[in-house]
């Protein structure tokens, strides 16, 4: 097994990881970013940035692209690792992958969230067969074709207005009478006369053999059930952040996330946390790129 020592690990290539690790790097310090899938997070989905960040980048991917060439030309180590653990052993933070040891002096555990599952029959059988989360990339099979979104928050209304520019129709289903998302994605849904909300309404069930070809739709106000035929169907239902490898010393909030101070410091000594995988955090691009550099000047100041 390979072992490696550096000034700041952070955990998570995520556009909160990436900024992390550009500001570390910036400083100074040796720094090494560790990312188990393709750089980028969640945000590599969103092809139009709303609202654009300051820079060049108005998608998810390019965004990212930028940061990861930028860390790169100054320095930071990519490892595409699996991260399995993080402990401390005396002076020094040990982080253990699939692919080795890594020690630190400072940790940023910026491994974000995954998107929730509703978890109901049919889902995960017709995963990838009419089941999706990615509106960008799968919207484009259901040209002319009708599809079910769920959820009430901004992920639901930002991906329903991407494919409202695909499909025929787009059903939006909501289990309460009022959205939680930003007003002016709520505004935007009104210049879409093929989306269709379904106000207290869940999805019970979905239906199909080869692929989607119906879901099965419950009214909570009256509890009336109706089978409603489509090819797609997209669940926006919020967030779960993936800190599996975080001790238990550090304790989560309700829905799983990292505790912190005010410095983005957790319970655990020279661990940082930042993003979707923190309590409390923002949510939106603005609220990532300012955990990155909150949760990095913590670092600076400690070891430098
Ligand atoms: P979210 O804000 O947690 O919203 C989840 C939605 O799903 C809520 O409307 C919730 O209903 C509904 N829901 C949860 N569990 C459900 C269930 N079992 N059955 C049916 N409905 C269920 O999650 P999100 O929309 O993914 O957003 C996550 C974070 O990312 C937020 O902070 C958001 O602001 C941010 N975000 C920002 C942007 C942007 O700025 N462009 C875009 C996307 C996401 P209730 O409303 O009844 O709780």
């Amino acid at each position: 097994m390979s072992e490696t020592h550096f000034d700041v690990i952070v955990i998570g290539a995520g556009i909160t990881g990436l900024a992390a690790a550009k500001h570390a790097v910036k400083s100074g310090l040796a720094t090494a970013s560790i990312e188990m899938m393709m750089f980028g997070g969640l945000v590599i989905n969103v092809n139009e940035l709303d609202p654009a960040p300051p820079g060049e980048a108005t998608s998810g991917t390019d965004l990212a692209s930028n940061l990861m060439m930028e860390i790169s030309e100054l320095g930071v180590q990519n490892l595409s690792e699996t991260v399995t653990a993080l402990a401390r052993e005396g002076e020094d933070l040990v982080v253990t992958t699939d692919a080795g040891l890594h020690r630190a002096r400072a940790v940023i555990v910026a491994s974000g969230a995954r998107l929730k599952r509703l978890g109901i029959p049919g889902e995960s059988e017709l995963e990838n067969r009419g089941v999706s989360q990615c509106a960008d990339c799968d919207g484009p099979m259901y040209k002319d074709q009708d599809v079910v979104v769920i959820g009430g928050g901004d992920s639901a209304l930002q991906e329903a207005l991407v494919l409202a520019n695909f499909c025929r129709r787009v059903h939006l289903v909501h289990r309460r009478d009022r959205f939680r998302a930003q007003q002016h994605f709520v505004d935007d849904l009104s210049h879409h006369d093929n989306i269709v909300t379904h106000w207290n309404t869940v999805a019970e069930k979905i239906e199909g053999s080869d692929g989607v070809e119906a879901v099965v739709l419950k009214d909570n106000t009256n509890g009336k059930i109706e089978t409603l035929p489509c090819n797609g169907f997209f669940a926006y239902v919020g967030l779960e952040p993936v800190c599996d490898f975080v001790p238990s010393e550090v304790s989560r909030d309700p829905l799983g996330a990292l505790k912190v101070d005010a410095s983005l410091h957790t319970p655990m000594a020279g661990v940082y946390a930042a993003g979707a995988v923190r309590a409390g955090y923002g949510g939106r691009l603005e609220h990532a790129l300012s955990d990155a550099q909150t949760a990095a000047q913590g670092v600076i100041a400690t070891l430098k």
